[in-house]
């Protein structure tokens, strides 16, 4: 789960990060001029949808007026901001007001796991301010890596050796070490997936701030943080992947057109290998669960065709303790109150096939005996 800019920072103050002085986030012009206003007449205002590059995009402005503040607000308020991450565009409901403040530097600073050394991970860059990515590609030696070992924790001379490599300037190297041992405390006992500061600004009085700060949760620890329940409720950004999470159907939308339901993430995974192998593109990942009744069968395949990019549906199942009849009765009631105009291709295996192979005989729905098969025929039929 992702946090907004401004829920990030909250969560960074509790743990002591230097973030700059903010007026909390507004939703109308009126709002946002009286935030301003809280802050002595000037004020950044900052767009807050989970995209990075907003700088470029048009979503943070400096207001040097509160007459500025409430035009930058009304422009920006309830516009579609298109980033390079997100080019269709994200609407922009609430912007969050700061401090405005002078960088003189700024750096990159992120935690993340690393699953190769199983170990949480320090990436430090001087070139911050810019996508870390297009560092990696342009000048990968700006980028220093510094693993943490879980038994020992964080060793400050470490810190330092990092701080040194980074080639940040040396004079803040010891805010900086203060700011990368709270980060890290914050990351861990949040149970975050990222920690990032892009910038992480030295300001010309002299301050390290967390400029920005995008921060990922585990989505498989929140039920253990209460605090981010809020968050989590509106952090579905697709609007399918939202109904799928109401529903507790485990769906990623992945953008193709061939939707798939099938058993088990491994299987699920398989076939849109198959898919992609076949020349297609899968539309989502859906996995049904194991035993599945009918009635789950006919919502996931309602979910499944409600995203208009959907032009035929492979069901891949195979039958364990899921039994093949049961799921094609479930299509087949799908298929009776949906109105479907693309093809289906089912194909089962395991337990009771057969029984399911003969309720789908007398139906329009297009049965296939391997994956390959399946894969292959829903590619040829969406053309
Ligand atoms: P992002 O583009 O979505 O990553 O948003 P950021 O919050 O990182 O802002 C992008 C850029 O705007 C930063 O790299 C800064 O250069 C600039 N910026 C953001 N806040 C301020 C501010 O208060 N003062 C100044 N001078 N620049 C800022
Ligand atoms: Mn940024």
């Amino acid at each position: 789960m992702k946090l907004h800019e401004y829920q990030a920072k909250e969560l960074l103050k509790k743990y002591e990060v230097a973030v700059p002085k903010n007026a909390g986030i507004a939703t109308t012009p009126e709002a946002v001029r009286a935030a301003v206003e809280s802050l002595g007449g000037r004020g950044v205002i900052k767009a807050q949808v989970h995209s990075g590059g907003r700088g470029k995009a048009g979503g943070i402005k400096v207001a040097n007026s509160l007459e500025e503040a409430t035009q930058i607000a009304a422009n920006m308020l309830g516009m579609l901001l298109k980033t390079h991450q997100v080019p269709e565009g994200l609407t922009v409901e609430q912007v969050l007001i700061e401090e405005p403040i002078t960088i003189v530097q700024e750096y990159y600073l992120s935690v993340v796991p690393d699953r190769n050394s199983q170990r949480n991970v320090f990436i430090l860059s001087a070139k911050g301010g810019m996508d870390i990515e297009a560092v990696a590609e342009e000048d990968p030696e700006a980028i220093v890596h510094l693993s943490i070992d879980p038994l020992i924790g964080i060793n400050d001379f470490e810190l330092r050796e990092a701080i040194v490599s980074a080639k940040l300037d040396p004079a803040f190297a010891n805010k900086i070490v203060v700011f990368m041992k709270s980060l890290y405390r914050c990351y861990l006992e949040s149970d975050s997936i990222l920690a990032e500061i892009n910038p992480m600004a030295i300001t010309s009085d002299g301050r390290v701030l967390a400029a920005d700060a995008k921060f990922q949760i585990d989505d498989s620890a929140l039920f253990r943080h209460k605090e981010f329940e809020a968050a989590a409720q509106e952090s579905f950004e697709d609007p399918f992947e939202a109904e799928a999470h109401r529903q507790d159907i485990a769906y990623v939308r992945l953008g193709g057109d061939v939707g798939l339901m099938c058993n088990g993430a491994g299987l699920t995974m398989s076939t849109i290998d198959e898919v992609k192998r076949a020349g297609g593109n899968p539309a989502n990942f859906l996995d049904v669960g194991g035993g599945a009744q009918a009635e789950r069968v006919s919502k996931c395949l309602a979910l499944i065709l409600s995203d208009p990019n959907v032009k035929g549906v492979l069901i891949n199942i195979f039958g364990g303790i899921t039994w093949c009849d049961e799921v094609a009765k479930g299509v087949i009631a799908g298929t009776e109150t949906l109105d479907v105009k693309v093809p289906i291709v089912v194909r089962l295996a395991g337990t009771r096939a057969q029984e399911g192979a003969a309720l789908l005989a007398s139906t329009n729905l297009i049965p296939a005996t391997t994956m390959q098969e399946a894969a292959a025929k829903i590619v040829s039929l969406v053309g």
